[in-house]
């Protein structure tokens, strides 16, 4: 009876619920002195957190890399690494980290910004985006290239700009990469039934929320949070907390549960 239900709940979203994948999610990674949003690293603790993540017999890859190794039983010892907002610092300061450990990575650009900055931000410091030519280069470098919305908006509150904001910021995508986009990214991790249907009907093989839900599968992927305060005991602490989460629990189990982001 049991594992009936665990069949359907696997049938039902395509991926099997019963263990969800580690993702990690981080945002700009930069030399700073002010970051009220709490979204930066500096460039020596993303450092140390890689090696931590290389030295424990990890390897960081796409979230569609890991889809994919997992679907075919060699998902074991990867790790999902994701940045938001397409920050124009992913070039300077995180890629050549990355491949000093042969890691990949997905970014997840805000289509209708590219160029711009975190305008949606209002506080602390301008971080500029990554413009198409960037976003080019980066996706004919190997680094998967995702969808974050049009204008990182609230998708639930979006209505009339929700199929804008998910279709139409993958084919602008598509436009500028020639590669398919596969992954979307629900600006601030909000989602409901309707945002995530659109989703699906834009095509996106998957998508990245931030916290576990009732929606918790391959669109709505719940994700780790990685901040700059994040040395070695507390990314073991984080470890623990998604193996004890998703190892013997799938998402029904963690309904009640508390957001662990
Ligand atoms: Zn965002």
């Amino acid at each position: 009876m049991e594992q009936a239900i665990h069949d359907r709940q696997a049938t039902g979203n395509g991926l099997a619920t019963r263990s969800m994948p580690m993702v990690l999610m981080y945002h700009s990674v930069q030399p700073y002195t002010e970051d009220p949003y709490l979204v930066t690293v500096g460039p020596p603790r993303f450092e140390q957190q890689m090696r931590w993540l290389s030295r424990r017999g990890l390897r960081g890859v796409s979230t569609a890399e890991l889809l994919a190794a997992r679907a075919a039983g060699a998902g074991k010892g990867l790790v999902g690494l994701t940045f938001d907002d397409g920050y124009a610092d992913f070039a300077e300061y995180a890629l050549p980290v990355l491949r000093r450990y042969d890691f990949t990575a997905t970014v997840f650009v805000i289509a209708g910004r590219l160029g711009g900055d975190n305008v949606w931000d209002p506080a602390g410091p301008r971080k500029p985006l990554l413009d198409a030519a960037q976003v080019r280069r980066l996706a004919r470098a190997g680094v998967e290239i995702g969808s974050h919305g049009m204008q990182h908006v609230s998708l639930p509150a979006a209505h009339g700009a929700l199929a804008a904001e998910t279709g139409g910021s993958r084919r602008i995508l598509q436009d500028i990469t020639g590669q398919p986009a596969s992954g979307f990214c629900y600006p601030y991790g909000h989602l409901d039934a309707e945002v995530v249907s659109a989703v699906r009907a834009a095509g996106y093989d998957y998508g990245c929320a931030i916290w576990p839900s009732e929606y918790a599968g391959r669109h709505a992927l719940p994700r780790t949070y990685i901040g700059d305060a994040d040395t070695s005991p507390r990314l073991w602490g984080k470890a623990v907390r998604h193996w004890l989460t998703w190892a013997h629990r799938g998402p029904g189990g963690a309904r009640s549960r508390p957001r662990v982001a």
